[in-house]
């Protein structure tokens, strides 16, 4: 998707550090980060929203229990907060499917 900044960064377009890699997810550095741990676990396909989620896009995200588990073993993390939003009143940014991983820090109510 063209202007999209994750298809951007998933085609290599934008350089980035990418901590985890696989055919449907990349995980890298939040770049304004709210905690000492935010990774942001971004679908390969662009898809804005998760209603817009093929049932074939969607059996591929069992594994994002397992990247996100992996990554707080190497990173020596274990109490997080997952963050997924969807339509910019729940705050979306940018609509490409992400989910933020947020650690490190004590964190406060959802609101
Ligand atoms: P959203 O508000 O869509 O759920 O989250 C978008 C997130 O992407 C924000 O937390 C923002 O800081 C992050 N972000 C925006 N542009 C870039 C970028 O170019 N690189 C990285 N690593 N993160 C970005
Ligand atoms: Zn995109």
């Amino acid at each position: 998707m063209e202007n999209c900044v994750f298809c951007k960064i998933i085609n290599n377009e934008i350089p980035s550090e990418k901590l985890y890699e696989d055919e449907d997810f990349i995980v890298i550095k939040d770049i304004n980060p709210v905690a000492p741990i935010h990774l942001l676990v971004i679908y390969k396909k662009h898809v804005p929203v998760i209603h817009e989620l093929s049932e074939d896009d969607q059996r591929r995200f069992w594994k994002v229990f397992n990247i996100i588990k992996k990554l707080s073993e190497e990173l020596n993390f274990k109490e997080y907060r997952i963050v997924q939003n969807n339509g910019k009143q729940a705050g979306q940014e940018i609509p490409h499917i992400h989910f933020h991983v947020i650690a490190g820090r004590k964190l406060g109510k959802i609101g």
